[in-house]
């Protein structure tokens, strides 16, 4: 494969695998960086997300196999965007467990997909989840308990993973470092903001974004200062929209305090995203 996968143990039962930060490449996904999870036991897995490049789902699923015997893969889908679902085809002998929305875009998209004709990415096959749900639903990876709970924050019908005995969420794109990608076309501001505040009220001491610096998932995670720098991030650039400086304010101005407090780390590349996030929310105000 092109680019190595650079794994992380992060507990006995949870495992990073990181596609890298790669500043040169053509594809954003690849620039910002970024890494999928898998809960695994006792030779089962439930594996969140598909990676970012064709091939990387089934070099994460032979690593399974290979190094914690694992022999039962589930794979949930936690939404549609490219960078999660590329390589879903490697479990397309599983139950792929999705959002009703996750599969719907897949299916709609899927000519688009499958011809390479959709943004930046190579083409695909589209394998869409063949068990879906709206809301929230509880299953077991062996005895570990799992709710898969529906967040309007990011992309409609977006799935964060919790594992309520050890404290854990999986955020996937519902939270990001240093800032994340605001969409306000299925979701107001207001609303995305209210469903960041329900996250906090969660009884979490450990959080693990899909986009994020390594480093700190070798430390452990994150806390819920990542829930209040995303929160912080939003309230200032809708605070800040009316500004006469606004377009011209760097993830940096807003972010200060945030990066000073070492709770998120700036990456070169999220400035792209940060003046993708100032358009869309002059396009909010100008609705
Ligand atoms: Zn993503």
């Amino acid at each position: 494969m092109e680019h190595q996968i650079e794994v992380v143990e992060v507990r006995e039962f949870l495992t990073y695998f990181y596609w890298g930060r790669h500043p040169e490449d053509k594809m954003m996904d690849m620039r910002l960086g970024g890494g999928t999870y898998a809960i695994h036991k006792n030779g089962k897995a439930l594996v969140i997300d598909s990676m970012t490049r064709p091939g990387q789902g089934v070099w994460v699923k032979d690593y399974l196999a290979r190094t914690h015997q694992v022999a039962q893969f589930t794979l949930v889908s936690s939404h549609w965007h490219v960078d999660h679902i590329i390589d879903n085809q490697a479990y397309a002998d599983c139950v792929i467990i999705g959002h009703k929305h996750t599969r719907e875009k897949m299916l709609e998209k899927k000519a688009v997909f499958e011809a390479g004709e959709y943004s930046d990415y190579d083409p695909f096959e589209v394998v869409p989840p063949n068990l879906v749900f709206e809301g929230s639903l509880e299953l077991w990876v062996d005895d570990i308990k799992v709710e898969l709970e529906e967040y309007l924050v990011h992309e409609k019908g977006h799935l964060g993973v919790y594992l309520p005995e050890q404290k854990i969420f999986i955020a996937n794109d519902i939270l990001e470092d240093p800032l994340w990608f605001f969409d306000f076309g299925f979701a107001s501001a207001e609303t995305q903001m209210a469903e960041l505040e329900r996250l906090k009220a969660q009884d979490v001491d450990y959080i693990f974004p899909c986009h994020c610096a390594i480093a700190t998932i070798k430390k452990g995670g994150f806390s819920k200062s990542l829930i209040d720098a995303n929160i912080s991030y939003l309230k200032k650039m809708v605070a800040r929209a009316a500004d006469q400086n606004f377009t011209s304010m760097t993830a940096a101005d807003v972010l200060q305090d945030e990066l000073d407090a070492g709770v998120v780390e700036w990456w070169e590349p999220y400035a792209d995203v940060h003046e993708l996030n100032k358009a869309e929310i002059l396009k909010m105000k100008a609705l």
